[in-house]
């Protein structure tokens, strides 16, 4: 898997293309904005994609999706319990989105444990609530895409509505730190890390 990322919107979101190796498919993950753009790319590289799949419900994560399912094609999946709030997204937050498009309904609704392929690539979702209800991450072999659950140096904003903090640490604990120490952490934001570091040094899970 080859993994391809851009930075999105506003609010600065992770964008990333998950590229088979043998097949000429790909999976893309929070398509936050900019959905034209993401789909310029996909066809650019003769890319289609199977899934294109949010790790929860917040607009900076969706807002993109609509645009690259019509021009590019794909699965529309996110966790079951982030769909009302992505389809009927609130406006404190839409408002600071310039152009923002309620996404489609989900054709993939995920509760964590499902396991997606596309070509050699096998996609795991995890479900770890806590930033939203429904917020999903999904393992890729050494690669995790933490969403806004887990940041290089901090963890995700738990005061928005449907956040639970006490929900997300222990997300990022018997999900996340169970993984190895080299498995790559990229998050919705900001830049890649590994868990070994999150482990070692974030602020907000020592003792
Ligand atoms: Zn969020």
């Amino acid at each position: 898997m080859k993994l391809l990322t851009l930075t999105v919107g506003t609010l600065s979101t992770n964008c990333y293309i998950l590229v088979d190796d043998v097949a000429a498919e790909c999976a893309v993950i929070d398509a936050g904005d900019q959905g034209k753009r993401i789909a310029e790319e996909l066809a650019r590289r003769n890319l289609v994609p199977k899934y294109v799949l949010s790790t929860h419900g917040h607009a900076d994560h969706t807002g993109g999706v609509l645009a690259v399912v019509s021009l590019s094609g794909g699965q529309f999946g996110i966790g079951a319990a982030d769909r009302d709030m992505a389809l009927a997204p609130p406006e404190w937050l839409t408002a600071i989105l310039p152009g923002f498009q309620a996404p489609p309904q989900p054709s993939l609704l995920l509760n964590g444990g499902e396991v997606l392929h596309v070509g050699n690539t096998v996609i795991e979702a995890i479900a770890t609530p806590g930033h939203t209800p429904g917020s999903m991450s999904y393992k890729v072999g050494d690669e995790v895409f933490s969403g806004d659950t887990l940041f290089r140096g901090n963890i995700g904003r738990y005061d928005l509505p449907g956040g639970d903090g006490g929900q997300e640490l222990a997300s990022i604990r018997g999900k996340l730190l169970t993984l190895d120490d080299a498995v790559r952490v990229h998050p919705g934001h900001g830049p890649s890390t590994t868990i070994g570091h999150e482990r070692r040094s974030n602020p907000y899970l020592q003792g």
